[in-house]
């Protein structure tokens, strides 16, 4: 008990809240974006381009070599941009329901992007998005466990969302990965940016959203869904896409520091 709060006279119950949004404050207070925050107490990531790298049959050989065996000539060297101009015009469910034909839809535009502008398109998407439910044929990148430990040593809480088709408990399990919750879009049936697929992990994880970080490579789905609601937002950006955004992450090594964490 605080002494001087104790003679308040606002009763037990309001001077243990009011003690403890003082400490939660005076404790972690981060001044780096022009007022406080409390200290973060858990970390949310995305998956794919965040924690998990794509295998090559996911990537421009993969598609290339898929698409012989249905009877496309696809060009590798078209794949990157292939890809972005399928990222530029996704169209995502109206209602932001989990909808598995707008993967198919997004892959058959790489596809098609790369030459596939044939019959035997859909089926060639059909088969790479099943690629995506496959745990095996993702890698973790290798900065992951090192900074999952180093959250966890600091007491986080750390949890998952993802958009995509995969069973991510089980991706959980395959990639051992130290997470207190999971939240994947087609389980939950609302994909980011949708706050609830937000909120659903904040509740697993119970914890509020400004004391709540989140990580992620897309900027409209993690950076822009997360902040919407309150939840302090990284652009995690590998390969340098987006050099003026501020507090742009390029390594997960930098996500301590980020963070305010002691030590860093
Ligand atoms: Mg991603």
């Amino acid at each position: 008990m605080t002494p001087w709060l104790g003679r308040s006279g606002f009763g037990e119950a309001p001077t243990i809240a009011i003690v403890r949004a003082f400490r939660r404050i005076s404790a972690g207070v981060r001044m780096g974006q022009g007022y406080p925050r409390p200290m973060v107490r858990a970390v949310l990531f995305d998956v794919d381009f965040t924690l998990a790298l794509p295998g090559p049959e996911l990537g421009a050989e993969g598609y290339r070599k898929l698409g012989e065996r249905h009877g496309l000539s696809l060009d590798s060297a078209r794949y990157d941009v292939a890809r972005q101009a399928a990222i530029a015009s996704l169209q995502h469910h109206p209602e932001l329901e989990h909808d598995d034909e707008v993967w198919v839809a997004f892959t058959e535009r790489i596809v098609r992007g790369m030459g596939g502008d044939a019959a035997g398109a859909y089926e060639c998407a059909v088969e790479i998005v099943a690629f995506w439910e496959q745990h095996d044929k993702f890698t973790l990148y290798d900065d992951v466990p090192r900074v999952l430990e180093e959250l966890r040593g600091h007491g986080l809480k750390l949890g998952l969302i993802s958009n995509g088709s995969r069973d991510l408990d089980g991706f959980v399990r395959h990639h051992a990965l130290d997470v207190d919750c999971a939240v994947g879009s087609r389980a939950f049936g609302r994909t980011k940016p949708h706050p609830d697929i937000f909120r659903r992990a904040l509740t697993l994880l119970e914890v509020e959203a400004e004391e709540t970080a989140m990580v992620g490579d897309s900027y409209e789905d993690d950076i822009e869904g997360a902040r919407a609601l309150g939840i302090q937002a990284f652009l995690l950006d590998r390969d340098g896409r987006y050099p003026d955004e501020p507090g742009r992450l390029e390594t997960l090594l930098a996500l301590p520091a980020a963070l305010g964490l002691p030590g860093y």
